[in-house]
């Protein structure tokens, strides 16, 4: 049997207490930063090139530690988990990686199956979530598809399924339109938008102001290591 997500589906999903973060070598990459990020929120996460977001996301997915604070993700502090949740961590958190991390040699339809099955999933399981969640991306027709016969686009698209797979409470998007035509951004933001509409909670880390301000309803800015701004925006209203 597939061992549940321990995220829990709490009202703060993301929450950083006075983390700061100091790399082997002493470069500060964050510092007493603090935020909540709450259930169902939209939420972007904007900053320049070296401002810490990578960090930032390095800590929620448990890929580094923080030096100090604390980092609560669904209910979990994660300077306290076990090694071995830490998979199951991932898995309550659909991460769309900005060069989607597809398998070359398999098609649409595997790399998301893919997913599943090394989470033990039995395969007539998979054989019902996959082409549903395809179908979620608008991508129906090309589940026997390889990556390389796929638009850039569309190859996002067959990386937010695979995200979406395990249904996870938090969806993280890295820089969503850093390897797509820019008007296909316009595409890949609604998608994320009708998913959180469903009531899963979306992060989206980008260097893009104006993507942020178009699409977002809250832009938190991050600047050299900090929190700088927190700002509830009306860009919601261009979906
Ligand atoms: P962003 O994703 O916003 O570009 P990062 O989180 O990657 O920013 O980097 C923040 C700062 O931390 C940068 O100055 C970067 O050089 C530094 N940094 C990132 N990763 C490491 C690392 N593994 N070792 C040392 N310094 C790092």
């Amino acid at each position: 049997m597939a061992k549940k997500p321990i995220i829990a589906d709490s009202s703060v999903m993301i929450s950083l207490t006075k983390v700061k973060k100091v790399y082997p070598g002493g470069h500060t990459a964050l510092d007493n930063v603090n935020l909540e990020i709450r259930r169902g929120e939209f939420v972007f996460v904007l900053g320049h090139s070296g401002a810490g977001k990578s960090t930032f996301l390095k800590l929620i997915l448990r890929e580094e530690v923080a030096t100090s604070g604390r980092v609560v993700v669904g209910g979990r502090d994660l300077s306290r988990i076990r090694q071995r949740d830490i998979p199951y961590l991932r898995r309550g958190l659909g991460v769309v990686f900005q060069d989607f991390r597809l398998i070359p040699s398999m098609t649409a339809f595997e790399n998301v199956a893919f997913a599943m099955r090394v989470t033990n999933i039995a395969e007539r399981e998979i054989k019902k979530r996959v082409p549903y969640v395809l179908n979620l991306v608008g991508l129906a027709g090309k589940a026997r598809n390889y990556p390389a016969e796929l638009s850039g686009g569309e190859q996002q698209r067959v990386a937010l399924a695979r995200a979406l797979v395990h249904s996870p409470p938090i969806i993280i998007a890295d820089e969503p339109t850093g390897n797509i035509d820019p008007e296909l951004s316009v595409e890949i933001m609604e998608l994320l938008k009708a998913i959180n509409m469903v009531g899963t909670t979306v992060v989206v880390v980008t260097h893009e102001h104006d993507l942020a301000q178009r699409f977002s309803e809250r832009i938190i800015t991050i600047d050299h290591g900090a929190v700088v701004a927190d700002d509830q925006t009306k860009g919601g209203g261009a979906f």
